[in-house]
């Protein structure tokens, strides 16, 4: 598989790069992204010689069919970290919530939350191609409570490769915030930063800006790399479960080998969505993608009337905080992928420079043809909680939002895949108010309410993280980031 540029070609970059190249230096010509070339058809003769694959060997299947350019031994071993889930015969459970109503459960990794799908295999082979390479790499992140605590948990120990976490003092959930301080290892930084999650991301994207701080680290034989949910390695593995759910159905028996599906995903950066997308377009029986929001709407408006708009909208705090995002990075994709690169160079310019841009009327029905879209408020979402607990399952507030898009705009007559982002213990406060009436729980106490309200435990890496110790204390000024990074990577040298 090749990969070009969203925003076409500067002349300065190659006219195309094989997978490792796009996923180890992930900047493209004019600030855009690289996006696969061509992709392959995933015929019935392919869905069905699937049925009877466990997760790993469809994966494997699958990157093979997309042919990337990386040893073979190199993905198994990749693939084999779904060892560490639950259940490593069948890592995303799909169970029936009622009716045509299915939930896959994206959650069952180290970290519970579903960023493990795709960085626990994504951390290996970033290090390997990194040894390869004879290279060092320096990731840093931002994070709003679940990107961290799984890159944390992917990258720790992992040879040629540094990472940085920032994360907003105060803007993450009890639980997160101890998954990261309290991941110990000589290659991971964890800084607290005295802000909210808008302030850590600017820190981070004006250090990134910086030549200074570029070129000390270039001095110290070190490149920055990045683990954003724009990064392809991370996509790729969003493609897998996807197929890999709609296959599960089949085995179900709740639909036929061909019979098409709703698929319902709770968006954030696009990551999830773009994934149902590829599967989509490469011919897995999809009928549309819902795009589920809260308050923060932007995609539900772009979806709807063509107009991508963040201008009059400030980002507003919500319970489910991985989808409080204005700007979808992943958008730009689809974008590329339908219009072409002239097209979203030109789009992605207006969104920059006027804060919105405007699909055409031809343009906004080929996204309809493919994505539907609401959003949830915080409320809403609240007695959707209730109500599915009471029905006897307990659900998180991202995958929350689906509900209501799956009640008010979708055909009863098809099946739906919810895709379910979080297990309970990341979120516990709002779904002890949910479940139990108990407002302002902190973690620890709505965990233990919400054991005893549901006759469910706590698995015990959470419940371990309130007795480790804690070794990453540092909570610092915005203008000491740099500092304190540069300190971490050359005292890490010596
Ligand atoms: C990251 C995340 C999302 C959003 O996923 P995208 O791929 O960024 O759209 C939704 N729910 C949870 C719990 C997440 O961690």
């Amino acid at each position: 598989m090749r990969f070009v540029e969203t925003r076409g070609n500067d002349a300065s970059h190659a006219e195309s790069v094989g997978f490792c190249e796009a996923i180890l230096s992930p900047i493209a010509s004019f600030g855009g992204i690289y996006s696969p070339e061509t992709l392959p058809q995933l015929d019935q003769e392919f869905l069905k010689s699937q049925l009877s694959a466990p997760y790993k060997s469809l994966a494997l299947s699958l990157i093979a069919l997309l042919g990337i350019d990386v040893d073979s031994n190199i993905l198994q071993k990749a693939v084999d970290l779904y060892d560490t889930f639950d259940d490593s015969e069948n890592p995303v459970p799909v169970v029936r919530l009622h009716d045509n109503l299915y939930i896959s459960e994206l959650y069952h990794g180290p970290t519970r939350a579903f960023k493990d799908i795709a960085l626990q295999p994504f951390g290996l082979l970033l290090s390997r191609l990194a040894q390869r390479q004879d290279q060092q790499y320096l990731i840093l992140t931002a994070t709003s409570g679940d990107t961290g605590p799984a890159a944390l948990e992917t990258f720790k120990n992992r040879d040629n490769i540094r990472l940085v976490c920032l994360y907003p003092k105060g803007g993450t959930s009890d639980v997160q915030r101890l998954q990261m301080v309290t991941e110990s290892a000589g290659n991971l930084k964890v800084i607290g930063i005295d802000g909210n999650f808008d302030d850590t991301q600017s820190a981070l994207k004006s250090m990134l800006a910086s030549p200074s701080f570029k070129q000390q680290l270039q001095a110290r034989g070190i490149l920055l790399s990045a683990a954003n949910s724009v990064n392809f390695g991370r996509i790729l593995f969003q493609i897998i479960y996807h197929v890999h759910s709609y296959l599960e159905l089949v085995r179900q028996s709740a639909i036929s080998l061909g019979e098409k599906v709703y698929l319902n995903v709770p968006s954030g950066n696009f990551g999830n969505a773009l994934g149902a997308y590829y599967a989509r377009k490469m011919g897995l029986p999809v009928e549309r993608i819902m795009i589920s929001s809260n308050a923060n709407n932007v995609l539900t408006e772009w979806i709807n009337t063509g107009c991508y708009n963040i201008g009059d909208k400030p980002l507003i705090s919500t319970t489910s905080p991985a989808m409080d995002i204005l700007k979808s990075s992943n958008v730009e994709r689809v974008l590329f992928d339908l219009f072409g690169p002239q097209r979203t160079r030109q789009l992605m310019q207006q969104l920059d420079e006027n804060q919105c841009y405007q699909l055409d009327t031809a343009e906004s029905r080929q996204i309809q043809e493919i994505f539907a879209a609401d959003y949830c408020t915080d409320e809403e979402g609240m007695a959707y909680i209730r109500q599915t607990f009471e029905a006897g399952y307990l659900i998180d507030p991202h995958t929350a939002t689906c509900l209501k898009s799956w009640e008010f705009h979708t055909p009863k007559s098809l099946v739906t895949i919810v895709y379910s982002t979080a297990e309970w213990t990341k979120f516990s406060p709002v779904i002890d108010e949910a479940i139990t009436g108990n407002a302002g729980n902190p973690d620890q106490l709505a965990l233990e309410s919400i054991e005893h309200a549901a006759g469910i435990e706590v698995p015990e890496v959470i419940r371990a993280l309130f007795t480790r110790p804690v070794c990453h204390d540092a909570v610092i000024d915005i203008a000491d980031i740099e500092a304190e990074v540069m300190r971490f990577v050359g005292c890490d040298r010596e």
